[in-house]
Protein backbone atom coordinates (compact mmCIF):
# COMPACT_ATOMS: atom_id res chain seq x y z
CA UNK A 1 0.00 0.00 0.00
CA UNK A 2 1.17 3.50 -0.74
CA UNK A 3 0.35 6.23 1.40
CA UNK A 4 2.29 9.36 -0.64
CA UNK A 5 -0.91 11.59 0.10
CA UNK A 6 -0.02 11.42 3.90
CA UNK A 7 3.23 12.97 2.76
CA UNK A 8 2.20 16.06 1.70
CA UNK A 9 3.77 18.86 4.24
CA UNK A 10 6.95 20.00 2.15
CA UNK A 11 9.08 18.52 5.36
CA UNK A 12 8.78 15.32 4.43
CA UNK A 13 10.53 16.01 1.01
CA UNK A 14 13.38 17.66 2.55
CA UNK A 15 13.73 14.81 5.15
CA UNK A 16 13.73 12.44 2.36
CA UNK A 17 16.49 14.59 0.09
CA UNK A 18 18.43 14.90 3.57
CA UNK A 19 18.49 11.05 4.27
CA UNK A 20 19.59 10.63 0.30
CA UNK A 21 22.48 13.28 0.72
CA UNK A 22 23.54 11.30 4.21
CA UNK A 23 23.13 7.46 2.85
CA UNK A 24 20.85 6.61 4.90
CA UNK A 25 16.96 5.31 4.85
CA UNK A 26 13.93 7.12 6.84
CA UNK A 27 10.87 6.21 8.09
CA UNK A 28 8.06 8.40 9.74
CA UNK A 29 6.37 6.04 12.11
CA UNK A 30 4.09 5.68 15.21
CA UNK A 31 1.14 8.34 16.00
CA UNK A 32 2.02 10.25 13.02
CA UNK A 33 0.67 7.24 10.58
CA UNK A 34 -1.80 5.70 12.99
CA UNK A 35 -3.84 9.06 13.19
CA UNK A 36 -3.33 9.62 10.04
CA UNK A 37 -4.82 6.33 9.13
CA UNK A 38 -7.55 7.29 11.71
CA UNK A 39 -8.10 10.82 10.13
CA UNK A 40 -7.68 11.67 13.64
CA UNK A 41 -7.48 15.62 12.68
CA UNK A 42 -4.27 17.53 11.93
CA UNK A 43 -0.89 15.65 13.86
CA UNK A 44 1.21 17.70 15.83
CA UNK A 45 4.01 15.17 16.53
CA UNK A 46 5.92 14.07 13.90
CA UNK A 47 8.31 10.93 14.83
CA UNK A 48 11.15 10.03 11.99
CA UNK A 49 13.28 6.77 12.66
CA UNK A 50 16.70 6.72 10.42
CA UNK A 51 18.53 3.74 9.92
CA UNK A 52 21.22 4.83 11.03
CA UNK A 53 22.01 8.77 13.58
CA UNK A 54 18.66 10.52 14.19
CA UNK A 55 20.80 13.40 15.35
CA UNK A 56 22.84 13.81 12.07
CA UNK A 57 19.73 13.43 9.87
CA UNK A 58 18.09 16.02 12.01
CA UNK A 59 21.31 18.51 11.27
CA UNK A 60 21.46 17.65 8.17
CA UNK A 61 17.22 18.80 7.82
CA UNK A 62 17.62 21.95 9.10
CA UNK A 63 20.93 23.20 7.23
CA UNK A 64 18.37 22.22 4.48
CA UNK A 65 15.24 24.06 5.49
CA UNK A 66 15.30 27.84 4.76
CA UNK A 67 14.77 29.49 7.94
CA UNK A 68 17.46 27.30 9.04
CA UNK A 69 15.70 25.91 12.59
CA UNK A 70 17.39 25.37 15.85
CA UNK A 71 18.06 21.50 16.46
CA UNK A 72 17.59 19.93 20.23
CA UNK A 73 19.64 17.26 20.97
CA UNK A 74 19.05 14.52 23.88
CA UNK A 75 22.66 13.16 23.57
CA UNK A 76 21.89 10.63 26.18
CA UNK A 77 18.82 9.50 24.28
CA UNK A 78 20.20 9.46 20.99
CA UNK A 79 17.34 11.86 19.66
CA UNK A 80 17.06 15.16 17.95
CA UNK A 81 14.36 17.24 17.89
CA UNK A 82 13.22 20.53 15.24
CA UNK A 83 9.83 22.59 15.39
CA UNK A 84 8.36 23.96 12.75
CA UNK A 85 5.67 26.24 13.48
CA UNK A 86 3.21 24.04 15.32
CA UNK A 87 4.83 20.64 14.45
CA UNK A 88 7.09 18.78 16.16
CA UNK A 89 9.61 16.30 14.42
CA UNK A 90 11.66 14.42 16.59
CA UNK A 91 14.85 12.23 14.76
CA UNK A 92 15.70 8.95 16.43
CA UNK A 93 17.87 6.60 14.97
CA UNK A 94 16.29 3.21 14.57
CA UNK A 95 16.95 0.98 17.92
CA UNK A 96 17.30 -2.75 19.43
CA UNK A 97 15.96 -2.96 22.74
CA UNK A 98 16.54 -5.45 26.08
CA UNK A 99 15.49 -4.79 29.40
CA UNK A 100 16.24 -5.43 32.85
CA UNK A 101 13.50 -6.14 35.66
CA UNK A 102 13.98 -2.88 37.83
CA UNK A 103 13.63 -0.41 35.10
CA UNK A 104 11.97 0.78 32.24
CA UNK A 105 15.15 2.66 30.64
CA UNK A 106 16.14 -0.54 28.12
CA UNK A 107 19.73 -1.36 26.67
CA UNK A 108 19.52 0.29 23.97
CA UNK A 109 21.98 -1.20 19.99
CA UNK A 110 21.84 0.20 17.07
CA UNK A 111 19.03 -1.96 15.14
CA UNK A 112 17.41 -2.23 11.57
CA UNK A 113 13.91 -0.69 10.74
CA UNK A 114 12.35 -4.22 11.73
CA UNK A 115 13.90 -4.20 15.57
CA UNK A 116 12.37 -0.39 16.06
CA UNK A 117 8.94 -1.57 15.27
CA UNK A 118 9.19 -4.92 17.54
CA UNK A 119 10.28 -2.54 20.42
CA UNK A 120 6.74 -0.08 19.83
CA UNK A 121 4.16 -0.76 21.96
CA UNK A 122 0.89 -1.42 20.08
CA UNK A 123 0.53 -3.00 16.15
CA UNK A 124 -1.25 0.48 15.60
CA UNK A 125 1.87 2.21 16.59
CA UNK A 126 4.31 0.38 14.74
CA UNK A 127 3.00 1.40 11.30
CA UNK A 128 6.04 3.19 9.20
CA UNK A 129 5.72 4.96 5.47
CA UNK A 130 8.61 5.35 3.89
CA UNK A 131 10.73 8.25 3.15
CA UNK A 132 13.01 6.99 0.46
CA UNK A 133 13.21 8.48 -3.04
CA UNK A 134 12.16 5.48 -4.21
CA UNK A 135 9.59 4.29 -2.13
CA UNK A 136 8.04 7.41 -1.05
CA UNK A 137 4.62 6.42 0.79
CA UNK A 138 5.31 2.73 0.75
CA UNK A 139 3.46 1.50 4.07
CA UNK A 140 5.19 -0.92 6.47
CA UNK A 141 2.94 -2.80 8.68
CA UNK A 142 4.49 -6.22 9.87
CA UNK A 143 2.36 -6.72 12.17
CA UNK A 144 -1.26 -6.16 10.58
CA UNK A 145 -1.50 -2.76 12.32
CA UNK A 146 -4.01 -1.62 9.48
CA UNK A 147 -6.38 -4.56 10.17
CA UNK A 148 -6.00 -3.58 13.97
CA UNK A 149 -7.32 0.01 13.09
CA UNK A 150 -10.14 -1.59 10.96
CA UNK A 151 -11.43 -3.49 14.23
CA UNK A 152 -10.25 -1.23 16.63
CA UNK A 153 -7.84 -3.58 18.28
CA UNK A 154 -5.15 -3.38 20.84
CA UNK A 155 -2.16 -5.87 20.67
CA UNK A 156 0.90 -5.90 21.12
CA UNK A 157 3.35 -7.02 18.51
CA UNK A 158 5.52 -9.32 20.95
CA UNK A 159 4.71 -11.53 23.59
CA UNK A 160 2.18 -9.26 25.62
CA UNK A 161 3.81 -10.36 29.17
CA UNK A 162 7.05 -9.41 27.65
CA UNK A 163 5.98 -5.99 26.52
CA UNK A 164 4.45 -4.61 29.74
CA UNK A 165 6.54 -6.16 31.86
CA UNK A 166 9.46 -4.73 29.98
CA UNK A 167 7.79 -0.95 30.02
CA UNK A 168 4.74 -1.10 32.62
CA UNK A 169 3.69 2.60 31.32
CA UNK A 170 2.12 0.39 28.24
CA UNK A 171 -0.47 -0.95 30.35
CA UNK A 172 -1.54 2.75 30.73
CA UNK A 173 -0.97 3.55 27.20
CA UNK A 174 -3.19 0.73 26.50
CA UNK A 175 -6.03 1.46 28.57
CA UNK A 176 -5.61 5.29 27.56
CA UNK A 177 -5.96 4.17 23.52
CA UNK A 178 -8.55 2.32 24.29
CA UNK A 179 -10.54 5.29 25.50
CA UNK A 180 -9.63 7.89 23.56
CA UNK A 181 -10.05 5.85 20.37
CA UNK A 182 -12.93 3.62 21.36
CA UNK A 183 -11.19 0.65 21.00
CA UNK A 184 -10.61 -2.83 22.64
CA UNK A 185 -7.58 -4.25 24.30
CA UNK A 186 -7.39 -7.75 23.26
CA UNK A 187 -7.95 -10.74 25.69
CA UNK A 188 -4.55 -11.83 25.77
CA UNK A 189 -3.42 -8.46 26.46
CA UNK A 190 -5.69 -7.44 28.87
CA UNK A 191 -4.67 -10.67 31.01
CA UNK A 192 -0.87 -9.64 30.90
CA UNK A 193 -2.04 -6.62 32.35
CA UNK A 194 -3.50 -8.04 34.91
CA UNK A 195 -0.37 -10.41 35.41
CA UNK A 196 1.67 -7.55 35.27
CA UNK A 197 -0.78 -4.98 36.90
CA UNK A 198 2.22 -4.45 40.10
CA UNK A 199 5.08 -3.44 37.46
CA UNK A 200 3.34 -0.08 37.64
CA UNK A 201 5.01 0.20 40.59
CA UNK A 202 7.87 1.43 39.06
CA UNK A 203 6.95 4.23 37.04
CA UNK A 204 6.70 7.26 37.97
CA UNK A 205 4.32 9.38 39.23
CA UNK A 206 4.32 11.68 36.42
CA UNK A 207 4.57 9.93 33.57
CA UNK A 208 1.05 7.90 35.20
CA UNK A 209 -0.65 11.77 35.48
CA UNK A 210 0.14 12.30 31.71
CA UNK A 211 -1.75 8.83 30.93
CA UNK A 212 -4.77 9.52 33.58
CA UNK A 213 -5.04 13.23 32.15
CA UNK A 214 -5.63 12.35 28.74
CA UNK A 215 -8.01 9.48 29.65
CA UNK A 216 -9.85 11.98 31.65
CA UNK A 217 -10.39 13.88 28.63
CA UNK A 218 -11.30 11.41 26.39
CA UNK A 219 -14.92 11.68 25.71
CA UNK A 220 -16.29 8.76 27.89
CA UNK A 221 -13.52 8.61 30.44
CA UNK A 222 -15.02 5.75 32.83
CA UNK A 223 -14.00 3.41 29.86
CA UNK A 224 -10.39 3.77 31.04
CA UNK A 225 -11.30 3.92 34.47
CA UNK A 226 -13.37 0.82 34.49
CA UNK A 227 -10.20 -0.83 32.61
CA UNK A 228 -7.60 0.20 35.33
CA UNK A 229 -10.12 -1.15 37.67
CA UNK A 230 -10.51 -4.61 35.84
CA UNK A 231 -7.16 -4.87 35.68
CA UNK A 232 -5.75 -3.83 39.15
CA UNK A 233 -4.20 -0.87 38.11
CA UNK A 234 -6.57 1.39 40.14
CA UNK A 235 -5.41 0.51 43.52
CA UNK A 236 -1.88 1.26 43.12
CA UNK A 237 -2.75 4.42 41.32
CA UNK A 238 -5.88 5.65 42.76
CA UNK A 239 -6.85 4.25 46.14
CA UNK A 240 -8.91 6.62 47.40
CA UNK A 241 -11.49 5.28 44.06
CA UNK A 242 -10.82 1.58 44.65
CA UNK A 243 -12.08 2.24 48.51
CA UNK A 244 -15.52 2.98 47.09
CA UNK A 245 -16.41 0.68 45.72
CA UNK A 246 -19.16 -1.95 47.23
CA UNK A 247 -22.65 -1.95 48.95
CA UNK A 248 -22.71 -2.43 52.26
CA UNK A 249 -26.18 -3.84 53.72
CA UNK A 250 -26.92 -3.69 57.50
CA UNK A 251 -30.55 -4.58 58.41
CA UNK A 252 -31.62 -4.36 55.13
CA UNK A 253 -30.60 -0.84 54.58
CA UNK A 254 -27.81 0.06 51.58
CA UNK A 255 -25.49 2.71 49.87
CA UNK A 256 -24.82 3.17 46.81
CA UNK A 257 -21.98 2.26 45.03
CA UNK A 258 -20.15 5.06 45.14
CA UNK A 259 -17.26 4.01 43.17
CA UNK A 260 -19.33 3.63 39.92
CA UNK A 261 -21.35 6.64 40.69
CA UNK A 262 -18.32 8.42 40.53
CA UNK A 263 -17.68 7.04 37.32
CA UNK A 264 -21.20 8.42 36.09
CA UNK A 265 -20.83 11.69 37.32
CA UNK A 266 -17.44 11.97 35.40
CA UNK A 267 -18.81 10.83 32.03
CA UNK A 268 -21.73 13.26 32.96
CA UNK A 269 -19.37 16.06 33.42
CA UNK A 270 -17.48 15.44 30.27
CA UNK A 271 -20.38 15.87 27.99
CA UNK A 272 -20.09 19.90 29.34
CA UNK A 273 -16.68 20.49 30.08
CA UNK A 274 -13.83 19.92 28.48
CA UNK A 275 -11.52 20.90 31.16
CA UNK A 276 -9.50 18.96 32.68
CA UNK A 277 -9.58 20.11 36.43
CA UNK A 278 -13.12 20.00 36.55
CA UNK A 279 -13.07 16.23 35.65
CA UNK A 280 -11.22 15.78 38.26
CA UNK A 281 -13.14 17.69 40.95
CA UNK A 282 -15.76 15.10 39.67
CA UNK A 283 -13.80 12.31 39.79
CA UNK A 284 -12.66 13.21 43.22
CA UNK A 285 -15.77 14.81 44.39
CA UNK A 286 -16.95 11.87 46.44
CA UNK A 287 -13.72 10.25 48.03
CA UNK A 288 -14.27 11.47 51.68
CA UNK A 289 -16.85 9.33 51.32
CA UNK A 290 -14.66 5.84 52.05
CA UNK A 291 -13.35 7.36 55.67
CA UNK A 292 -16.44 8.93 56.79
CA UNK A 293 -19.03 6.18 56.59
CA UNK A 294 -21.09 5.15 59.11
CA UNK A 295 -24.00 3.06 59.86
CA UNK A 296 -26.32 3.87 62.44
CA UNK A 297 -29.50 2.12 63.42
CA UNK A 298 -31.08 5.68 64.31
CA UNK A 299 -30.52 7.52 60.37
CA UNK A 300 -28.83 3.98 58.51
CA UNK A 301 -25.59 5.13 56.32
CA UNK A 302 -23.79 8.82 56.98
CA UNK A 303 -20.93 10.32 55.50
CA UNK A 304 -20.45 13.05 57.70
CA UNK A 305 -18.31 15.49 56.86
CA UNK A 306 -17.07 13.55 54.05
CA UNK A 307 -16.68 16.86 52.06
CA UNK A 308 -14.19 18.44 54.16
CA UNK A 309 -12.34 14.96 54.19
CA UNK A 310 -12.64 14.57 50.70
CA UNK A 311 -10.88 18.00 50.15
CA UNK A 312 -8.16 17.24 52.45
CA UNK A 313 -7.54 14.10 50.62
CA UNK A 314 -7.61 16.10 47.63
CA UNK A 315 -4.36 18.05 48.85
CA UNK A 316 -2.36 14.19 49.52
CA UNK A 317 -3.76 13.10 46.71
CA UNK A 318 -2.36 15.94 44.31
CA UNK A 319 1.12 15.75 46.10
CA UNK A 320 1.61 11.81 46.17
CA UNK A 321 1.06 12.03 42.30
CA UNK A 322 3.14 15.05 41.98
CA UNK A 323 0.83 16.83 40.55
CA UNK A 324 0.46 20.91 40.79
CA UNK A 325 -0.05 22.06 44.19
CA UNK A 326 -1.25 25.78 43.05
CA UNK A 327 -4.21 26.97 42.27
CA UNK A 328 -5.86 24.30 40.14
CA UNK A 329 -6.14 22.25 43.01
CA UNK A 330 -7.54 24.89 45.81
CA UNK A 331 -10.15 24.66 42.70
CA UNK A 332 -10.78 21.04 43.00
CA UNK A 333 -10.40 21.63 46.64
CA UNK A 334 -13.27 23.93 46.60
CA UNK A 335 -15.44 22.27 44.38
CA UNK A 336 -15.02 18.67 46.47
CA UNK A 337 -15.34 20.61 49.97
CA UNK A 338 -18.48 22.46 48.34
CA UNK A 339 -19.91 19.60 46.60
CA UNK A 340 -23.12 19.14 48.23
CA UNK A 341 -24.04 22.65 48.65
CA UNK A 342 -26.40 23.32 45.87
CA UNK A 343 -27.89 19.90 45.90
CA UNK A 344 -28.99 20.48 49.26
CA UNK A 345 -30.75 23.82 48.07
CA UNK A 346 -32.44 22.20 45.39
CA UNK A 347 -33.94 19.64 47.73
CA UNK A 348 -36.36 22.44 48.79
CA UNK A 349 -37.70 26.03 47.68
CA UNK A 350 -34.69 28.12 46.70
CA UNK A 351 -34.27 31.47 48.23
CA UNK A 352 -32.61 34.48 47.47
CA UNK A 353 -30.97 34.21 50.66
CA UNK A 354 -29.44 30.62 50.25
CA UNK A 355 -27.92 31.16 46.72
CA UNK A 356 -26.51 34.45 47.96
CA UNK A 357 -24.56 32.39 50.36
CA UNK A 358 -23.68 29.90 48.26
CA UNK A 359 -21.87 32.60 45.30
CA UNK A 360 -20.45 34.52 48.66
CA UNK A 361 -18.97 30.89 49.46
CA UNK A 362 -18.07 29.69 45.77
CA UNK A 363 -16.96 33.10 45.12
CA UNK A 364 -14.91 32.38 41.44
CA UNK A 365 -16.05 28.70 41.35
CA UNK A 366 -19.87 29.08 41.18
CA UNK A 367 -20.33 28.03 38.26
CA UNK A 368 -18.52 25.15 37.93
CA UNK A 369 -19.48 23.95 41.32
CA UNK A 370 -23.23 24.07 39.43
CA UNK A 371 -21.41 21.83 36.66
CA UNK A 372 -20.44 19.21 38.68
CA UNK A 373 -23.60 19.18 40.78
CA UNK A 374 -25.89 19.00 37.36
CA UNK A 375 -23.27 16.18 36.41
CA UNK A 376 -23.60 14.64 40.33
CA UNK A 377 -28.02 13.81 39.62
CA UNK A 378 -27.80 10.40 38.71
CA UNK A 379 -30.93 8.98 39.87
CA UNK A 380 -32.90 7.05 37.89
CA UNK A 381 -36.10 8.12 39.33
CA UNK A 382 -37.07 10.29 36.81
CA UNK A 383 -39.51 12.66 39.01
CA UNK A 384 -36.47 13.71 41.66
CA UNK A 385 -34.24 13.93 38.25
CA UNK A 386 -36.45 16.74 36.79
CA UNK A 387 -37.74 18.14 40.11
CA UNK A 388 -33.26 18.46 40.94
CA UNK A 389 -32.40 19.62 37.56
CA UNK A 390 -35.24 22.17 37.41
CA UNK A 391 -34.49 23.45 40.92
CA UNK A 392 -30.37 23.80 39.08
CA UNK A 393 -31.75 26.09 36.38
CA UNK A 394 -33.38 28.19 38.76
CA UNK A 395 -30.77 28.40 41.06
CA UNK A 396 -28.57 29.14 37.86
CA UNK A 397 -31.13 31.98 37.48
CA UNK A 398 -30.97 33.65 40.88
CA UNK A 399 -27.08 33.32 41.02
CA UNK A 400 -27.18 36.24 37.68
CA UNK A 401 -29.78 38.02 39.59
CA UNK A 402 -28.02 38.21 42.83
CA UNK A 403 -24.58 38.82 41.08
CA UNK A 404 -26.21 41.87 39.38
CA UNK A 405 -27.94 42.98 42.55
CA UNK A 406 -25.40 42.80 45.38
CA UNK A 407 -22.18 41.76 43.87
CA UNK A 408 -21.39 39.12 46.69
CA UNK A 409 -18.99 36.61 44.18
CA UNK A 410 -16.07 38.43 45.01
CA UNK A 411 -17.07 39.80 48.10
CA UNK A 412 -15.97 43.41 49.23
CA UNK A 413 -17.23 44.78 52.40
CA UNK A 414 -19.00 47.98 51.59
CA UNK A 415 -17.50 49.25 54.93
CA UNK A 416 -13.95 48.48 56.71
CA UNK A 417 -12.65 48.34 59.47
CA UNK A 418 -11.20 51.89 58.90
CA UNK A 419 -14.55 53.55 58.60
CA UNK A 420 -15.74 51.70 62.12
CA UNK A 421 -13.10 52.81 63.82
CA UNK A 422 -13.38 56.47 62.77
CA UNK A 423 -17.01 56.52 63.38
CA UNK A 424 -16.87 55.10 66.68
CA UNK A 425 -13.50 56.98 67.97
CA UNK A 426 -12.14 53.14 69.01
CA UNK A 427 -9.08 51.14 69.09
CA UNK A 428 -8.95 47.90 67.48
CA UNK A 429 -11.34 45.90 69.22
CA UNK A 430 -13.61 42.75 68.99
CA UNK A 431 -16.54 45.05 68.54
CA UNK A 432 -15.31 45.87 64.86
CA UNK A 433 -15.55 42.56 63.85
CA UNK A 434 -19.30 41.69 65.38
CA UNK A 435 -20.30 44.89 63.02
CA UNK A 436 -18.85 43.96 60.00
CA UNK A 437 -19.95 40.21 60.76
CA UNK A 438 -23.38 41.90 61.51
CA UNK A 439 -23.59 43.78 57.72
CA UNK A 440 -22.02 40.79 55.98
CA UNK A 441 -25.13 38.66 57.59
CA UNK A 442 -27.64 41.40 56.95
CA UNK A 443 -26.12 42.11 53.13
CA UNK A 444 -26.28 37.76 52.77
CA UNK A 445 -29.38 37.68 54.04
CA UNK A 446 -30.82 40.34 51.98
CA UNK A 447 -31.80 42.50 55.26
CA UNK A 448 -30.04 45.48 53.28
CA UNK A 449 -28.30 45.74 49.97
CA UNK A 450 -24.78 45.48 49.28
CA UNK A 451 -24.61 49.13 49.46
CA UNK A 452 -22.77 51.82 51.43
CA UNK A 453 -25.60 54.05 52.50
CA UNK A 454 -27.67 50.83 53.79
CA UNK A 455 -24.29 49.27 55.49
CA UNK A 456 -23.06 52.68 57.31
CA UNK A 457 -27.03 52.84 58.66
CA UNK A 458 -26.60 49.42 59.73
CA UNK A 459 -23.20 49.92 61.38
CA UNK A 460 -25.02 53.25 63.58
CA UNK A 461 -27.50 50.98 64.50
CA UNK A 462 -25.03 48.12 65.61
CA UNK A 463 -22.53 50.39 67.39
CA UNK A 464 -25.25 52.32 69.35
CA UNK A 465 -26.83 48.47 70.32
CA UNK A 466 -23.40 47.59 71.35
CA UNK A 467 -22.92 50.75 73.66
CA UNK A 468 -20.51 52.72 71.66
CA UNK A 469 -20.30 56.43 71.07
CA UNK A 470 -20.41 58.18 67.62
CA UNK A 471 -17.60 60.76 67.28
CA UNK A 472 -18.10 64.12 66.62
P1 LIG B 1 -0.14 10.64 21.40
O1 LIG B 1 0.48 11.74 20.62
O2 LIG B 1 -1.62 10.60 21.36
O3 LIG B 1 0.38 10.50 22.80
P2 LIG B 1 1.63 8.78 20.14
O4 LIG B 1 1.46 7.37 19.73
O5 LIG B 1 2.16 9.71 19.10
O6 LIG B 1 0.24 9.26 20.67
P3 LIG B 1 3.97 9.26 21.70
O7 LIG B 1 4.12 9.12 23.17
O8 LIG B 1 4.31 10.56 21.07
O9 LIG B 1 2.50 8.82 21.42
O10 LIG B 1 4.83 8.13 21.04
C1 LIG B 1 5.19 8.09 19.67
C2 LIG B 1 5.42 6.65 19.24
O11 LIG B 1 6.48 6.09 20.00
C3 LIG B 1 4.24 5.74 19.50
O12 LIG B 1 3.32 5.76 18.45
C4 LIG B 1 4.91 4.39 19.66
O13 LIG B 1 5.26 3.85 18.41
C5 LIG B 1 6.20 4.75 20.36
N1 LIG B 1 6.10 4.67 21.81
C6 LIG B 1 5.82 5.66 22.68
N2 LIG B 1 5.86 5.23 23.94
C7 LIG B 1 6.18 3.94 23.89
C8 LIG B 1 6.40 2.93 24.87
N3 LIG B 1 6.26 3.18 26.16
N4 LIG B 1 6.73 1.70 24.43
C9 LIG B 1 6.87 1.43 23.12
N5 LIG B 1 6.68 2.33 22.17
C10 LIG B 1 6.34 3.56 22.52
Amino acid sequence: MNHKEALQHNIFKVISKSAAELNLDSYVIGGFVRDYLLQRGDAKDIDVVAIGSGIALARQVAKNLPNKPKVQVFKTYGTAMLKLDAIEVEFVGARKESYNEDSRNPVVENGTLQDDQNRRDFSINALALDLSEANFGDLLDPFNGVEDLEHKNICTPLDPDITYSDDPLRMMRAIRFATQLGFIIEKKSLDAITRNNERIKIITNERIVVELNKILESKIPSVGFLLLEETGLLKYILPELTALKGIDEVEGQKHKDNFYHTLEVVDNIAKHTNDVWLRWAALLHDIGKAPTKKFSKKVGWTFHAHEFEGSKMVYHLFKRLKMPLNEKMKCVQKLVFMSSRPIVLAQDVVTDSAVRRLVFDAGEYVDDLMTLCEADITTKNPKKFNKYHNNFKIVREKIIEVEEKDHVRNFQPPISGEEIIKAFNLKPSREIGIIKEAIKEAILEGEIPNEHEAAFNLMIEKGKALGLKISD
